[in-house]
């Protein structure tokens, strides 16, 4: 293997240790900081990521409230649930973990948090500031993917970066963000209609894949040298596995993302920053 490893783990550990810096510094003036998470449904992986995101706050000393609703709630429950937690001065932060179960609309539960509490900047508000480039609630992968990125030195301005995956919650946001002034990327946004996916990601500095589709990215999708970020998480047996095909592509690449270890702690570390950032801006009154 050549490729350098990405490590999101260890990167996301020093990110963690500077949210709880900043929690110190609010609870120094008596302000506590409190993330509420709300599942809805049972599904098994869900769980876990939620599982893993409340004792990630609670390591950073957020206090965590967890709310689980049955898989049958009906759109008015999960409506009056996250008003609660809009009004709740505890709460500085909401998390709905995605996917909801089918005929609940991500658009509209999304759209019922109060977009100064969207802590995985998936509010229509935000991701509205987002394309406008003006400050807002950052979305949280895209932003952790940025920050891996910054930590190695490996560089947006300039680079050809392919996205596969056109997602809300991945694809389409790191599109826009690595499109910013800035950020200075050349972007192509893949998706499943795109026609030889490989000729295109071959001329990719960045290649990131976010289709969740295990094995799609071999190594010849990769030119020589390029930085691979590996969003996917995909069951595997008793194991995660990504969209990458790690071990042959580690041999053409220059840098890669593992999974486990690679983007998902830098998601949850997201989740964080963005947390005690809106309880920062609560009690310095800005909005
Ligand atoms: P999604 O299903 O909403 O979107 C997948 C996208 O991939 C779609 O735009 C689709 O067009 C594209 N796609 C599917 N098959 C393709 C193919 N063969 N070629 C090109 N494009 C293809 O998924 P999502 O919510 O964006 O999640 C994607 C993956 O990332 C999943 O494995 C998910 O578990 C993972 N994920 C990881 C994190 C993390 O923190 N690491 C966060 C969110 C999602």
């Amino acid at each position: 293997m050549s490729a350098r490893i990405l490590d999101g783990t260890a990167v996301a550990a020093l990110v963690r240790t500077e949210v709880a810096d900043r929690v110190d510094v609010l609870a120094g003036r008596g302000k506590s900081v409190g993330l509420a998470t709300v599942l809805v449904g049972d599904d098994p992986a869900s769980r876990l990521y939620v599982d893993s995101k409340r004792r990630a706050a609670e390591e950073a000393g957020i206090r965590a409230f967890d709310h689980s609703l049955p898989a049958g709630a009906a759109l008015g429950d999960v409506e009056r649930l996250i008003d609660r937690l809009n009004e709740s001065g505890s709460v500085d932060g909401i998390l709905v973990q995605l996917p909801l179960p089918p005929g609940l609309d991500e658009a509209v539960v999304l759209g019922s948090i109060d977009p100064s509490k969207d802590a995985d900047g998936l509010h229509p508000t935000n991701l509205g500031m987002l394309v406008m480039d003006r400050p807002g609630v950052a979305p949280a992968t895209p932003t952790g993917i940025l920050t891996l990125l910054d930590h190695y030195g490996i560089p947006t301005d300039g680079a050809m970066v392919v996205v596969v995956g056109r997602s809300l919650l991945v694809g389409r946001p790191l599109a826009i963000l690595l499109g910013l002034k800035g950020r200075d990327a050349t972007v192509a946004l893949a998706h499943s209609h795109t026609p030889d996916l490989a000729a295109l990601t071959r001329q990719a500095d960045i290649l990131v894949a976010a289709a969740g589709r295990p094995g799609l990215i071999g190594a010849h999708h990769v030119k020589p040298g390029a930085t691979v970020v590996d969003v996917g998480i995909n069951q595997a047996g008793e194991g995660l596995i990504g969209d990458v095909d790690f071990e042959a592509v580690a041999e053409v690449a220059g840098a890669i993302t593992p999974v486990p270890g690679g983007v998902g702690p830098m998601t949850i570390a997201s989740l964080l920053e963005n947390t005690v950032a809106a309880a920062e801006r609560r009690i310095t009154g800005r909005h």
